[in-house]
């Protein structure tokens, strides 16, 4: 019989709203003003506490929170809080018929976080090491949200990111004028040198053969990947554009379970594989990628959320490059992302996820709790 100590005593669920400190813009989503956070408490019999969260670009985040709140809250009182795989099981099962993919994903991530936060501290150990142990720091990049910004600005920006240790930076693209993507490549790496790493990402805003002729004009300027190209459901067009093209292509975040990733591995040509464990299921999903991956032998990397990631790329041995995402939220945090003198970033030390909110700093963009 399990131990009634293990046993979840009860959930709070926050929904918060924190403004962005200036309009970001990238080619398929538009202004972003603000950013949610829908974080789980998750309290045992045996006196632990976990926190897990997800985040949005702004809209979605109510739903969300009902979702933890009203659907699955109550299934979790009483459950073996170290039974963390049967719990993402039941999860999946319970409201795969209206969730499969979708909201869903992000609420199983929040609890799916909160309860590996509960087995890092039974461990007394920091979620670098419990996930994999291989290292306490990656290489990262920082992920520009910039298309609104003009060429001037753009540079600033990037400027920006080597003053604070950046050695790789991605930029948005998608304007409505291939021409003026490529001079913002091109003016961007040559204000970044050619010892650094380049990033493109279009947010899935080209069609195939536009697509293809972008990444056959900026070849030379040395872009290590290609970051959603087209529509993440297009496996083909994604193939069709990774043959045409010597710039690997990367995607994830909008791959939301392990058989998209799976088909994607086997269709779409990928060359970076980049999930997100606020919207794939948490670590648990986080871990299942990151493993096809290594099967696959493709770097695993990530996006949003880089104080939460930071603990999972640096666990792995394939890692390829963190996300330092324009999303702040590592701001809000005890413990904002650390980059040591060789530009990469360093997992904390701290026993569980090492995340935890700041409490005055969120309180005053909470929403509601419940
Ligand atoms: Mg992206």
């Amino acid at each position: 019989m399990r131990n009634s100590l293990l046993k979840i005593k009860s959930v709070k669920v926050e929904y918060y709203q924190i403004p962005l400190a200036e309009v970001l813009s990238d080619a398929k989503h538009g202004d972003h003003t603000h950013f949610e956070v829908i974080a789980v408490r998750i309290m045992t019999n045996d006196g632990y506490e976990g926190m897990g969260y997800t985040y949005t670009g702004g809209k979605g985040g109510r739903a969300i929170y009902s979702l933890l709140n009203d659907e699955i809250k109550p299934g979790l009182i009483g459950a073996d809080s170290s039974a963390i795989m049967s719990i993402w099981d039941k999860l999946q099962w319970d409201l795969h018929y209206v969730g499969r993919g979708g909201l869903l994903s992000f609420a199983i991530s929040a609890v799916d976080i909160a309860l590996w936060d509960i087995k890092c501290k039974r461990l007394s150990a920091p979620l670098w090491q419990v996930a994999g142990g291989h290292s306490d720091k990656t290489a990262c990049y920082a992920g520009g949200i910039d298309l609104n910004f003009d060429q001037k600005k753009l540079l600033a920006n990037i400027q920006g990111y080597l003053d604070r240790g950046f050695n790789a930076v991605k930029i948005k693209v998608g304007k409505a004028d291939y021409k003026e993507d490529v001079a913002r490549v091109e003016a961007v790496r040559q204000l970044i040198g050619d010892d650094r790493t380049l990033m493109v990402d279009a947010n899935y805003s080209m069609n195939v053969e536009h697509a293809i002729r972008f990444a056959k004009a900026i070849e030379k300027f040395d872009i290590t990947w290609f970051e959603e190209p087209t529509i993440p459901d297009d496996y083909k067009g994604f193939a069709r554009i990774a043959q045409a093209t010597s710039i690997p292509l990367a995607m994830g975040e909008n791959l939301h379970t392990l058989h998209e990733f799976g088909y994607a591995i086997d269709q779409a040509k990928l060359g970076f594989l980049q999930p997100d464990a606020s919207n794939i299921g948490g670590i648990t999903g986080w871990l299942h990628i990151a493993s096809q991956a290594y099967t696959h032998n493709l770097p695993i990397c990530s996006h949003g959320m880089h104080e939460l990631h930071v603990s999972l790329l640096a666990s792995q041995p394939h890692a390829g490059f963190l996300e330092v995402h324009s999303f702040p939220i590592d701001e809000y945090t005890t413990r904002p992302l650390q980059l040591d003198d060789n530009g990469k970033a360093c997992a904390p030390d701290i026993i569980g996820t090492g995340v935890e909110f700041d409490a005055q700093l969120v309180k005053p963009h909470l929403v509601k709790q419940s």
